[in-house]
């Protein structure tokens, strides 16, 4: 690197399909002998990766873009806010340019053209590395395995924001996953808006990696990865029958008995204004039948109330929903509008007052799930995965925890260890969020 290296700032906001997208702006940056400041008056420009999907997230997102036109002045912006130019114009008129979801080429050629490449540039020399430039922990990365979604919740612009399902070819994202397990990564988060479908506008075309067919399905794709030998950890999974192929392969060890399955109700009249699957019994069903083949399945779930038109009588049936279904980690958050979603025309607005009502009500009888589920693991052998080794101990997490979302495992006094290593430990206390552990020699 010289002092002439242009230099990049960039902020990433959003989910993790957001940062996936800032990884791989990043990587083409650092390809192309772009240096990435880790200040804004380091910085020539600062790339905004925005989110766009609810009000407080855009709010956040024009702070971001507010700051690093303060602090800065030279401000590109990306993202899923992007995609309504007009919106981020109207406040910030002099951000250098504006571009959607997944536009990479977009961004960068904007980066271009406000700051060129330095010429004799040469991507064999200055090495990127081979994995990309990862802003998750090096021991655990996102893998996106589709863009977009056909179904056309109510309560959701991200359709209209990424367009239709979209799926990466197999032996693409085979060969992400591949160059993540050899520069280090021991876990595998698959990401999508919804995993289950992946292939589905493929029609489970047949793809290959590493000269064997393999077809562009979620179970194929599956027990590829668990090959690899690493924890394969699967997110936002509609319960779609096809789901049944994919714990069998959880009881066998190729991937974390860990299902996220956002269910956002339960009420059939609810799920249809929602304009999702409304069989809630046979979702009962399936998650049962889940815990038949696999008893250690971990379900992370998450639900909105106050969805306008939601009474009582169908918050209360969520309640039962939630007492029936024993759901290990559930995330729940009042409904709010956002710009565009056609649920805002639905009537019957639920008060803000009785949502918040609603939302302590559904955390209360979940946390108390939640403690028992947790108790009852007390005693239990499991492995543990390091996230961060501290003076005092190390905290991991048990195949049941996602990182940042779900619990953490405290293994006090215990200091040996590296991040990404796995851990064999008993489980000795649990609070209604977190375990606290000892190795087991
Ligand atoms: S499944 Fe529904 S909530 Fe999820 S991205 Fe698609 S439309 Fe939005």
């Amino acid at each position: 690197m010289s002092a002439e290296d242009p230099k990049v700032g960039f902020v990433s906001l959003g989910c993790p399909k957001a940062l996936v997208d800032s990884e791989r702006i990043l990587t083409q940056l650092r390809t192309e002998g772009y240096e990435i400041s880790s200040t804004y008056d380091g910085a020539d420009l600062v790339v905004v990766n925005t989110c766009g999907f609810i009000d407080s997230a855009k709010a956040e997102s024009l702070q971001a873009i507010q700051e690093a036109l303060e602090e800065n002045g030279k401000v590109i912006v990306t993202g899923c806010m992007g995609a309504d130019e007009s919106e981020i114009r109207e406040i910030h008129p002099d951000v250098l340019s504006v571009s959607g979801p997944q536009q990479y080429e977009q961004v960068v050629g904007a980066v271009h053209e406000y700051l060129p490449p330095k010429k004799d540039h040469d991507p064999f020399v200055d090495l990127v590395p081979p994995q990309g430039i990862k802003l998750t922990p090096r021991h655990y990365s996102y893998l996106k395995i589709s863009e977009g979604c056909n179904h056309r919740c109510t309560f959701c612009i991200i359709p209209s924001l990424r367009g239709d399902l979209d799926s990466r070819p197999v032996g693409n994202v085979m060969d992400e996953a591949q160059r993540l397990v050899d520069a280090g990564v021991k876990e595998l988060l698959v990401v999508s808006q919804d995993t289950s479908a992946y292939g589905v506008d493929l029609k489970y075309k047949l793809g290959f990696w590493q000269g064997r067919p393999m077809k562009t399905r979620l179970k194929e794709l599956c027990q590829a990865l668990g090959e690899l030998g690493v924890w394969v950890r699967l997110h936002y999974v509609y319960p779609y029958p096809s789901v049944d192929d994919i714990i069998p392969l959880m009881a066998e060890g190729l991937v974390v008995p860990y299902l996220d399955v956002p269910l956002q109700h339960a009420h059939p009249e609810v799920l249809k204004m929602m304009k999702r699957p409304g069989a809630i019994d046979k979702t009962l069903e399936r998650i049962n039948k889940w815990r038949e083949i696999c008893p250690d399945i971990v379900i992370r779930s998450t639900f909105i109330v106050g969805f306008p038109g939601e009474t009582e009588e169908h918050f209360e049936y969520l309640l039962d929903f939630l007492r029936k279904a024993r759901l290990d980690r559930v995330g729940c958050f009042t409904y709010s509008p956002v710009d565009g979603a056609p649920a805002n025309d639905l009537p019957g607005a639920v008060p803000e007052e009785v949502k918040e009502e609603r939302l302590a009500r559904f955390m209360e009888v979940q946390a108390q799930i939640s403690a028992e589920k947790l108790q009852e693991k007390i005693g239990k052998e499991m492995d543990v995965i390091i996230d961060l080794v501290g003076a005092d101990g190390s905290i991991g997490r048990t195949k049941g925890d996602a990182p940042e979302i779900d619990g953490e495992v405290h293994l006090l006094d215990q200091t040996d260890f590296q991040p990404g290593d796995v851990v064999r430990v008993r489980i000795t206390d649990a609070d209604e969020h977190d375990l606290w552990a000892e190795t087991i020699d």
